[in-house]
């Protein structure tokens, strides 16, 4: 085995500690018959690992209720419901009876409701698939004994490092932070869901590492380096040494960091960029608030609803969206409608889509249930009383999308009116400049909209017709394309000339490079993850704005995008000295 595992840098840090390896996977289970004599082992050895499974479930939900909430943990008192319910334990006991061993029986029969579930036409039943699956997962790993399938048996402060296929939101809703130190999956890449997950949770993380799950033993010390996007599997004690040196550097750095984060964004030349933060979990408003951000650029109203089992309704997603408004007070908050698809998905229940990113996702879902999507609506029209709320629709490709939402918020407005609850109803409406069609279009578009907020994850993702969460794709993944450039370029200049606000809210705006050439490029205004608040001020605070423009002109030009890479990294290196940007 190779002593270095690389993947993909998510999120910053160097960790050095544990593997706590979890593989969330229904194990395979061979097929044994028994013995008729041994029926009554087998039952009792069903019931102690459901009375386990209940128990494990209870210690979950806790967790859960601290970290996440009441409604975010219903999910596992479903899980609790599955397992006491009569009529499965009937049925797998009466497939013991006919003399299999309790694992075997209860594998079969999870396999059968979970087909007759998914198959249901009651969209309440096949919500049920996945809780079926992770009880699936719990109950054989207690029969079976394999240690590695549970994600909270650590002891406080481990400083482990969470190895898995892949975060999912019930996984991340049950991650234990006080004794997680770091994040480490198979799957995923920069700007999938699961980076920037771990960028909100504060976690270094390493991602799109294929096999790191198969790679990597329980219980052995590892160095995971966020930055660069590496695992040391075999460290030597010069390696902890050079780790724990540069975990202090780093730390430093993150002090200087903090610093910068507090002046304000002016290029060397006198242009003034608006830097705002990116919101994603709503509990890290106030954190973000302090980040020395200067709004709230986009938050993604979607995790709340990740995760759950049924969607939040009007007042608990009044009181998310208020308490995003007070932390910024007098401050712009751009609010996304639900971006619910692709990656995102809540709880069972979701049709399962051959192509998801180019399926039933963001706006199209909302608009095709009216009712859903006006509770949102109506949560922001008096969440954006408190404050100065702006809202802004997620993959839009034309216009008919923004004339139906426009509508619906009108009717939105009305309802509140009618129901003399406090509200504002002229907020400014935006849309995501995140597909080629809207980038294309943004000269029409911009009649109709207050501001283009551009999503340069998806707009990437689908004019290179690269998933954006495949990790064996993400060589492929190139924000430098050309193609990319001039489709921002596009879209800024609308704007500019049209006189509405334009930011770019996609991760480039958090990568020195990237974030050069966007303010080459004419952008103002960029919005990012909380932590990266100041090294994007230093990258502005470090260049003359008509340099950046000069060097993304010559990178426009250039035929490959490794090629306009090479030129904005040669320009931006000659531009500024500072360690700090090549981190
Ligand atoms: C984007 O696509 O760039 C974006 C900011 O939205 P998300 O990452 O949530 O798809
Ligand atoms: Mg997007």
């Amino acid at each position: 085995m190779p002593a270095i595992l690389k993947g993909i840098s998510a999120s910053p840090g160097i960790v050095v500690g544990p593997v706590h390896l979890l593989r969330w996977e229904v194990p395979e289970v061979p097929a044994t018959a028994i013995d008729p004599a041994d029926v009554d082992r087998e039952l009792e050895r069903l019931r102690i690992a459901f009375a386990r499974a209940a128990e494990r479930l209870r210690a979950v939900r806790e967790r859960a209720v601290r970290n996440a909430g009441e409604a975010e943990a219903r999910i596992f008192e479903v899980q609790v419901d599955i397992l006491e319910d009569p009529e499965l334990i009937g049925r797998v006991t009466s497939v013991i009876e006919q003399h299999f061993s309790a694992e075997r029986a209860f594998d079969v029969v999870m396999l059968e409701w979970r087909e007759h579930f998914a198959r249901s036409p009651h969209a309440m039943l096949r919500e049920r698939v996945s809780d079926l699956v992770d009880v699936h997962i719990r109950v054989l790993s207690l029969l079976l004994g394999l240690e590695d399938h549970d994600p909270v048996d650590l002891p406080r402060g481990t400083n482990a490092i969470l190895v898995t296929h892949d975060l999912t939101p019930s996984l991340t809703l049950q991650l234990d932070r006080s004794a997680i130190a770091a994040i480490a999956t198979d799957a995923g890449t920069r700007t999938s869901h699961v980076a920037i997950l771990a960028r909100s949770l504060g976690l270094p993380a390493v991602v799109g590492l294929l096999d790191a799950t198969t790679r990597l033993k329980a219980g052995q010390q590892v160095i995971l380096d966020g930055t660069a996007g590496t695992i040391l599997t075999r460290p030597t004690e010069a390696e902890l040494a050079d780790a724990r040196l540069r975990g202090q550097r780093e730390a430093l750095e993150g002090e200087q960091l903090r610093r910068v984060a507090t002046t304000d964004a002016v290029s060397r030349d006198g242009a003034r960029v608006e830097i705002l933060a990116n919101v994603d979990l709503p509990d890290e408003a106030a954190l973000a608030s302090e980040s020395g951000a200067e709004g709230v650029g986009l938050m993604r109203t979607e995790f709340l609803v990740v995760g759950r089992t049924a969607m939040p309704d009007e007042d608990e997603q009044y009181e998310a969206y208020a308490n995003v408004v007070r932390a910024f007070a007098g401050k712009p908050v751009v609010i996304r409608t639900f971006d619910v698809g692709g990656d995102k998905l809540p709880v069972g229940g979701w049709p399962q889509e051959p192509n998801p990113f180019l399926g039933w996702r963001a706006i199209r879902m909302c608009l095709d249930q009216p009712e859903l999507f006006k509770t949102q609506l109506r949560a922001l029209l008096r969440a954006a009383a408190l404050g100065d709320v702006r809202i802004n629709l997620p993959l839009v490709v034309t216009l008919d999308e923004v004339r139906q939402a426009k509508a619906l918020i009108a009717e939105s407005a009305s309802e509140l009116a009618a129901r003399g609850v406090p509200h504002r109803a002229d907020v400014p409406i935006g849309i995501m400049v995140e597909t080629p069609a809207a980038a294309v279009l943004a000269d029409s578009l911009a009649g109709h909209v207050a501001f283009f907020s551009i999503g340069t994850n998806d707009l990437v993702q689908y004019t290179l017709a690269v998933d954006r969460g495949n990790a064996t794709l993400a060589s492929r993944y190139t924000p430098l394309h050309p193609a990319v450039l001039r489709l921002i370029e596009m879209t800024q200049s609308v704007a500019a000339a049209r006189g509405i606000g334009v930011g770019v809210c996609g991760e480039m705006a958090s990568e020195p490079i990237m974030a050069f050439a966007l303010i080459g490029l004419g952008i103002r205004q960029l919005s990012v993850s909380p932590l990266a608040v100041g090294r994007v001020k230093l990258i502005v605070r470090g260049v003359r704005t008509s340099v950046a423009a000069a060097a993304v002109q010559e990178a426009m030009r250039a035929e490959t995008a490794a090629e306009a890479e090479r030129i904005l990294r040669a320009r931006l290196v000659a531009e500024v000295d500072s360690e700090l940007l090549h981190a």
